[in-house]
């Protein structure tokens, strides 16, 4: 007998960036797995199991959920933003493609879900409105000379860059060391964006100049892009510069 398994993006905050369809998805399932500040997102239902684990775990959490839905189970696994970036689906991928045979009859659906780069994006205006691209700093799951390839090979393409993963309590010097590197490629004056938290009561954006980006102003809730060298932040009277990449580039 085999069941259903979503993997369901909760978007980037508070309820209201859960699309109608997650929403729908989450009120049927049977049991719900994720990791444990997601599942808080959501009110508990009468009925329905819940799995929290923790962040690290996400094969051996993809492998419960695909083991429960194989029983015939309507299954849920919750990610933060969009379960393909980053995040769940991938693992659920990985779980199936050297997992046990039955796990390939199991219904699976993706439910996207707006992803921190275009929550953060949106609240300063359009700073990904030309080529861009999207990096995880975290070097747990690649070697960092990795990153710092990609990271010249994006900034001198003129690709703006979205840095997930930016920071955190065991990975303090990646964003000094690639705020750096992407000195070596772009104008000191190339607009960088903290978004922390963003959609959520605590959200903080602020934007600097390349040349004078603190690392200090990330953490593992603070997602960051860098322009390009076209990107351009508009001055504002007692409003927040407006950044934007403009839509047209020359070779
Ligand atoms: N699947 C998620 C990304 C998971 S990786 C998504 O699509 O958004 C975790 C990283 O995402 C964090 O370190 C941070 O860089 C970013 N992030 C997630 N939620 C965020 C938010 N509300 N505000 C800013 N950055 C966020």
């Amino acid at each position: 007998m085999s069941g259903r398994l979503a993997v369901i993006g909760l978007g980037p905050g508070d309820a209201r960036f859960l699309t109608p369809e997650a929403a729908d998805e989450i009120a049927g399932a049977d049991a719900l797995y994720g990791y444990a500040p997601y599942l808080a997102r959501l009110p508990e239902q009468a009925g329905q199991a819940r799995h929290a684990s923790d962040n690290r775990e996400e094969i051996a959490r993809a492998s419960a959920a695909l083991d429960h839905a194989a029983g015939g189970a309507r299954v849920a696994i919750v990610s933060g933003g969009d379960p393909g970036v980053f995040a769940m689906a991938a693992a659920v991928c990985e779980a199936i493609d050297s997992g046990p045979a039955a796990w390939r009859e199991i219904e699976i659906r993706v439910v996207p879900g707006i992803t921190a780069m275009l929550a953060v994006a949106a609240a300063v205006g359009a700073p990904l409105g030309h080529d861009f691209c999207a990096i995880s700093l975290s070097d747990n799951l690649k070697p960092w000379d990795l990153v710092e390839r990609r990271l010249d090979a994006a900034a001198s393409a003129g690709f703006a860059i979205a840095l997930y993963n930016p920071a955190s309590k065991a990975r303090p010097w990646q964003l000094g060391a690639a705020f750096d590197r992407l000195r070596q490629h772009l104008p000191p004056a190339t607009p960088v964006i903290f978004g922390r938290a963003v959609g959520r009561a605590d959200e903080r954006v602020t934007v600097a100049a390349l040349a004078d980006a603190d690392p200090a102003h990330a953490d593992m809730a603070t997602l960051v892009i860098i322009g390009s060298a076209a990107t351009r932040a508009i001055a504002r009277r007692g409003l927040p510069p407006l950044v934007y990449s403009p839509r047209s580039a020359r070779a």
